[in-house]
């Protein structure tokens, strides 16, 4: 049960609707839940199952093939209260792909593919929760990929490496962008790249496709891995789009897509303010709550502020939309300020729970990993500034 208000923003009817209907089903999973799937590094099946079973997964998927057809406004508030209900951005991050995967699928796949898949992703019978884009030779700079995709009669032949990639292991499909025309050919690095459909049990079936999980210290219950395409062979009819614009798919509703993981990332710093103020007021050292002591106080006061701030931008941003002077600055700044606001929110939490921050048992220690991996995720704090930088400031480009 929360302790700390957070109705600053002015919800709609469907929003509230939205947040009710989120927070009904999250009660059913409390803090030893979330604590249990960390221990175990074990994904939260029931949890994905349920908000399936319930439609959830087919939220940006329009009403004419089975899905919710939500808006960003509504999107940000269902996934903001995903993490603040106490599964933290892990949480959101456990469903983000299914639910942000089907986008390209409904703007780009053909009728043929549409009709095919996203009925059974919206009924939660079918997923595509990977997406396949970073490479070990291209972090923030993905127009550098490597991994090729040749056209052999009727099939696609993908070969290449992969690195991060999320949740392939609770993925029926993934998402795989390759170059398809080699940078040197291409006037501009950003043509030349395609994205395609990869059907992940054939594939491994098939032996071109292995996967390794990456050993990592955050997001413990949602895995990630190290991906190895060699000579896979799919359908010519998976690529989905135009051969050589998957880049600019990719762009395609990003800003939108980051105004949510804003969101995601205000939901997790919610959450650790709400614990450490619990805390703060039933811990007694001196024979008085520590919530007494304005030390304790400050940061906690301090960093609501900023976390509210964050939220202002993002839930203005996400009203305004394509209607936004720059939706691209607005989203980009939103993401910024939230994932500093986790962090700062995650590290108050901890400062407060004195060395019980660092037990698992309360928590706050699995809420600062993750407050420290929304700076780097889906990407870094300083490429926003780079963005900010240049596109709004007008500084020269650097690179
Ligand atoms: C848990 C986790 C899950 C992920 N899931 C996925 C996924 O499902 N699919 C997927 O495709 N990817 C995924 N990623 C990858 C993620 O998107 C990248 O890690 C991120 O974009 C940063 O790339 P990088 O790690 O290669 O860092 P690099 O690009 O190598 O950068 C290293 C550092 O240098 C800085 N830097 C580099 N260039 C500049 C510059 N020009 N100016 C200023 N600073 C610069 C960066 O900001 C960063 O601090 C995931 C990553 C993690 C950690």
């Amino acid at each position: 049960m929360s302790v700390v208000t957070d109705e600053f923003v002015q919800l709609s009817e469907n929003q509230k609707l939205v947040r009710n209907s989120i927070q009904d089903i999250c009660d059913n999973f409390d803090h030893e839940y979330w604590r249990e799937r960390s221990a175990a590094g074990e994904y939260p099946t029931e949890f994905v199952d349920t908000l399936s079973e319930q439609g959830w997964m087919g939220a940006l998927i329009p009403e004419e093939y089975g899905g919710a057809g939500m808006a960003t406004t509504e999107t940000v508030v269902m996934m903001e209260e995903i993490a603040a209900s106490g599964g933290g951005f892990s949480a959101a991050q456990a469903i983000h792909g299914g639910i942000y995967n089907s986008v390209p699928l409904v703007k780009y796949g053909s009728e043929e593919q549409k009709e095919r898949l996203l009925p059974d992703i919206a009924a939660g019978d079918t997923s595509i929760q990977a997406f396949c884009l970073t490479e070990p030779n291209s972090g923030s700079d993905s127009t550098s990929i490597e991994t090729r995709a040749e056209r052999e009669g009727g099939e696609w032949v993908i070969s290449g490496q992969k690195i991060w990639t999320s949740r392939l292991d609770v993925s029926d499909y993934a998402i795989v962008v390759a170059r398809t025309t080699p940078k040197e050919e291409v006037e501009k690095k950003t043509q030349g790249i395609s994205m395609f459909l990869v059907n992940v049990a054939d594939a491994v079936e098939q032996g071109g496709l292995e996967y390794d999980q990456i050993d990592k210290t955050a997001s413990d219950f949602v895995h990630s891995y190290s991906v190895y395409f060699d000579d896979l062979r799919i359908p010519g009819e998976n690529i989905l789009g135009e051969k050589g614009d998957g880049f600019y798919q990719v762009l395609d509703g990003l800003n939108e897509e980051r105004l949510v993981i804003a969101a995601e990332c205000l939901g997790l710093g919610r959450l650790a303010i709400d614990r450490g103020v619990q805390y703060a007021n039933e811990r007694e050292v001196f024979d008085r709550p520590i919530g007494k002591n304005q030390a304790v106080q400050h940061p906690l006061a301090d960093v609501y502020a900023r976390l509210q701030s964050a939220k202002q931008m993002t839930y203005n941003a996400a009203e305004q939309g394509e209607d936004a002077t720059d939706l691209g600055a607005l989203a980009n700044m939103s993401k910024y300020l939230a994932s500093d606001a986790a962090f700062e929110a995650a590290d108050a939490a901890v400062q407060t729970h004195g060395g019980f921050g660092i037990a698992r048992e309360y928590d706050v220690e699995r809420y600062f990993r993750e407050a420290r991996l929304t700076r780097l995720v889906p990407i870094t704090q300083q490429l926003v500034l780079n963005y900010v930088s240049e596109k709004v400031l007008g500084l020269p480009r650097s690179y």
